[in-house]
């Protein structure tokens, strides 16, 4: 069977290891085709490319596209993508340019709060979180995303979280200090994107979204209507206990299902290509990709 991670991240966006390295270590974990899939950038693809092309792994350009849909952020995954696209690119530098301010206003806010919290009392907000963005703003290698994993990172190493998770879960998700409303791209632009370069477009992991069965419906009914095409099933956001659901929600909304650890760092969640097999039920978002044909050869031989 061949290994194939579709989704995972370099410090191109809020992953840890530069591109060429998420290529080695994919190298090194047995996967035969990795799609990089960086947040809102595709810089790091031709980097990986070169790795790729050393380590004899076939390497599928992707991206992660921030998306505002139903009062929520969904991610859409592109895969086979054209980076060099002009209309894709015009896109995600737009995207870039509003989390630079995005970013800003999550400092404020949290100073604003963290007046109100101190005259509470609350030792936690005292123990100096001034320097937030500062400090995500040192924790990020591409300067213009700096974004929610990197302010999570800060607030762990500063000791004001235990680990990443309680930082999200403290600060940085809706209703906590470090959380600001944000108006990313529609589903329309970045399935259009996508497509313009020559892309297919993927929902990332559906069962990471506050929706209720109606709600998810929806989403899926649009993004098909948009020429949208396929769904994680098999991801690291999602627990085993949801890979049945999430397949028979692929099968029924005439969707491929995908597969990817959404990788960011070691130790940080599952490694690339550590992942189940999809279903056997379902129509993987692969089939018959010319660019796996050499390894298909190889695993048959
Ligand atoms: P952003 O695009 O800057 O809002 O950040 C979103 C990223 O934060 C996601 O791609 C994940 O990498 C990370 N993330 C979101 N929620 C959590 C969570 N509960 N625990 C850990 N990481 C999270
Ligand atoms: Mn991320
Ligand atoms: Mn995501
Ligand atoms: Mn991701």
């Amino acid at each position: 069977m061949l290994n194939i991670d579709l989704h995972c991240h370099s410090n191109v966006s809020d992953g840890v290891l530069p591109p060429a390295e998420v290529v080695a270590r994919a190298a090194a974990n047995g996967v035969h085709a990795l799609a990089l899939t960086d947040h809102d950038d595709v810089a790091g693809i031709a980097a990986a490319q070169v790795a790729a092309d050393a380590a004899g792994l076939t390497l599928i350009p992707g991206v992660e596209i921030s998306v505002s849909w139903g009062g929520q952020t969904v991610h859409i995954v592109g895969l086979r993508i054209d980076p060099k696209h002009s209309g894709l690119a015009a896109g995600l530098k737009d995207i870039r340019l509003g989390r630079i301010e995005r970013a800003r206003r999550m400092l404020d806010i949290r100073l604003g709060r963290i007046e109100r919290a101190r005259r509470m009392g609350d030792d936690l907000a005292r123990s100096g979180i001034a320097g937030a963005y500062e400090g995500a703003y040192d924790f990020a290698v591409n300067k213009e995303m700096v974004g929610r994993t990197h302010f999570a990172r800060w607030l762990v190493a500063q000791g004001h979280a235990p680990d990443m998770r309680t930082a999200f879960k403290r600060y940085l998700t809706r209703g906590n200090p470090g959380y600001v409303e944000h108006e990313w791209t529609s589903l329309e632009n970045a399935v259009g994107w996508i497509r313009a370069s020559g892309g297919m477009a993927v929902i990332a992991h559906p069962g990471r979204y506050a929706f209720n069965a109606r709600e998810l419906h929806l989403l899926l009914d649009a993004f098909r209507a948009l020429g949208g095409e396929g769904i994680e099933v098999i991801t690291g956001s999602h627990h085993p206990s949801e890979y049945g659901k999430f397949a028979d929600l692929a099968r029924a909304f005439g969707l491929k299902a995908s597969r990817g650890a959404d990788f960011h760092a070691p130790g940080e969640g599952i490694d690339i290509g550590r992942l189940p097999a999809l279903p056997h039920y379902c129509q993987p978002v692969w089939q018959g990709w010319p660019e796996l044909a050499a390894h298909l050869s190889l695993s048959l031989a």
